[in-house]
């Protein structure tokens, strides 16, 4: 008995590629059934995270036509880390191993094959890894070259050139759902989880149709949420930026002192301003890293759900459910 994949792909104004997409992910998922590689009650599940296009009826139809295809439709838009959170959690409920990839086919999805069988092999995670970053953009290259190294600096884990292009058993999901933060990073949390896991390199290619849903603001704000919320060395590097200031601070003071007795003094223009600009700029710096970690401190305390789900189209046992319960601060529509 073959085990049950479920793959995850969240959607944000995706319209463009939808189409096309589902067509050669049913052909792949199919042919996987046919080989007796996964069960036949796999599907492909797609996540809309609150899209202004037409994204969720093509969902409807696409389960309409083929109950393979499923769909979970949030509430209004969360952002990717969430609106994967929210599939994942979904489909945890249903399939032995989850795959989760992006709705353009950018990360190759011949290797899916390959992600099931290091599963078999008894990997609970599965790590898609890029081999090259040849189809990416040179800016796109060096900020996510610089990021990964920052990371490491830092002290977070995260595996090298690795997306949201990976396999995760259900036991490695049931894990995840006990991480309950609301500043979601999954790149830093899924190492967390332990288990055995492995490697699998793949190609990447560029998007086939409509454009990035992540842009210059939306990618620094990723940057900034991945390292603050994994390491606390920001504020270490201003504490010893600060008692190095101090010292310098007491050696000034020492100095114009004797400057002062010797009858040196002259009018210090220079050294002043430059000084306050200095002091200045780095207290600003210093106060809006802490506030960064207070902000993030804000929001946990609260733990407010990280997703809603409104609607939901899984076709399981052959019938479509329509009950509301409420689970762990998620609000399903079953
Ligand atoms: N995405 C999402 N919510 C968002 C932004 C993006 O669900 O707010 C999805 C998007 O539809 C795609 C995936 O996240 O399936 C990755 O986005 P994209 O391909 O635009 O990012 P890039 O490959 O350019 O980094
Ligand atoms: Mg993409």
């Amino acid at each position: 008995m073959r085990e049950v994949l479920y793959l995850v792909i969240p959607c944000y104004n995706e319209e463009e590629v939808l189409r096309e997409t589902s067509k050669r992910l049913l052909e792949k998922v199919n042919k996987m059934i046919k080989d007796g590689k996964v069960s036949s009650k796999s599907k492909i599940l797609f996540v809309n995270d609150g899209s202004k296009d037409k994204t969720w009826s093509i969902i409807e139809e696409l389960y309409r036509r083929n109950n393979i295809f499923s769909g979970v439709n949030l509430s209004k838009n969360r952002g990717h880390q969430n609106a994967l959170l929210a599939g994942l959690m979904v489909a945890k409920e249903y399939a032995d191993m989850v795959i989760s990839l992006d709705a353009d086919l950018q990360d190759d999805i011949d290797v899916i094959e390959k992600f099931v069988e290091e599963y078999y092999l008894g990997n609970d995670i599965v790590y898609g890894v890029r081999n090259s970053r040849k189809t990416d953009t040179f800016f796109k290259r060096t900020t996510a070259l610089g990021f990964y190294k920052v990371m490491n600096k830092l002290g977070v884990n995260v595996v090298y050139n690795h997306a949201d292009y990976r396999l995760m058993s259900r036991r490695a999901l049931e894990g995840l759902s006990e991480f309950k933060e609301v500043n979601l990073f999954l790149r830093g949390i899924v190492p967390l989880i332990g288990y055995k896991y492995s490697v699998v390199e793949y190609e990447r290619h560029e998007r086939f149709a409509g454009e990035s849903k992540y842009p210059l603001k939306k990618m620094l704000a990723f940057a900034i949420d991945g390292i603050t919320s994994f390491s606390i060395k920001p504020i270490r590097i201003i504490s010893v930026l600060g008692f190095s200031i101090f010292l310098i601070s007491l050696i000034a003071l020492i100095y114009s002192v004797m400057m002062k007795f010797l009858g040196k003094t002259q009018i210090g223009w220079t050294s002043i301003v430059i000084s306050i600009w200095m002091i200045g700029g780095i207290q600003l710096l210093s106060l809006g890293v802490i506030g960064e970690y207070i902000g993030k401190i804000y929001n946990e305390t609260k733990a407010r759900p990280r997703y809603i789900i409104k609607d939901k189209l899984l076709n399981n046992k052959g019938e479509k459910r329509n009950e509301l319960y409420v689970q762990n601060k998620e609000i399903i529509f079953k």
